[in-house]
């Protein structure tokens, strides 16, 4: 028997359906909640159908990949919103500035000082969301809950960046919710806005806990064939 072949347009259709319901489940509005279609590992003729089914902001994770890719898709494409959602080497800020709208890995003071100059430089800035490791791993990115206050601050004061939000990816074992409510409480009284978190599994939790961006990838675009690890940029 053969599997049939997932269709990226009727998952979208299907998750913006769930994603309404979370918002009416949680009383906010539809339009308070973006959905980034995380493209990270498939091709431009994939993203080119979701791309005709509407949808308009995009996740990636690596600096090399947005760049082979999305260029031309923008070009096409003049209304789209590219986020980075993965780890960023300081070095590769000064391109990344020029690939995304929107930077949710804001994690460690050298990046910082590497955004600030090339915000300065380049004289626009994306938007920024710091990303909380909640769960305190040692493998993960992120700073830590406790440490989260003082980084803010030190953006703002001493980098003269402006955060818009946080990001957070609980960990894989533990129920995501006190992760949500956490980053939630972090950003409120921080006055921060963005809440870019929920995935597959979790994002009708993580939008009854005020997220505001919901990163979904294979659950829009079918599972990773490219079972290959990617190496990092
Ligand atoms: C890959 C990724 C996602 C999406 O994960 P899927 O399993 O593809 O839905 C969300 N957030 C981050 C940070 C990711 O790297």
């Amino acid at each position: 028997m053969v599997a049939p072949r997932h269709d990226p347009v009727i998952a979208l259709q299907a998750l913006r359906r769930d994603i309404e319901a979370a918002c009416r489940d949680a009383g906010r509005p539809s339009q308070s909640v973006t959905l980034v279609a995380v493209s990270k590992t498939y091709g431009v003729e994939a993203v080119e159908l979701v791309i005709a089914a509407g949808q308009r902001a995009f996740g990636e994770n690596r600096v090399q990949e947005a760049r082979a890719k999305w260029p031309a898709l923008r070009e096409r494409h003049q209304d789209l919103e590219l986020h980075l959602i993965g780890a960023l080497q300081s070095n590769k800020a000064r391109e990344a500035l020029t690939l995304f709208d929107a930077i949710h890995s804001v994690d460690r003071p050298s990046l910082c000082v590497a955004l600030a100059k090339e915000i300065q430089k380049q004289g626009q800035a994306p938007l920024l969301l710091v990303q909380v490791n909640t769960g305190a791993e040692p493998q993960k990115a992120g700073v830590l809950p406790e440490h989260a206050d003082a980084f803010i601050a030190a953006c703002r004061k001493s980098y003269d960046l402006e955060i818009s939000g946080l990001m957070c990816i609980p960990p894989a074992d533990e129920a995501p919710a006190p992760h949500f409510a956490l980053t939630a409480k972090i950003a409120a009284r921080n006055g921060l806005k963005l809440l870019s978190m929920g995935m597959s599994a979790d994002f009708a939790t993580a939008i009854r806990f005020g997220a505001t961006h919901v990163r979904l990838g294979t659950a829009i675009f079918g599972s990773r064939t490219s079972a290959a690890p990617l190496s990092p940029d």
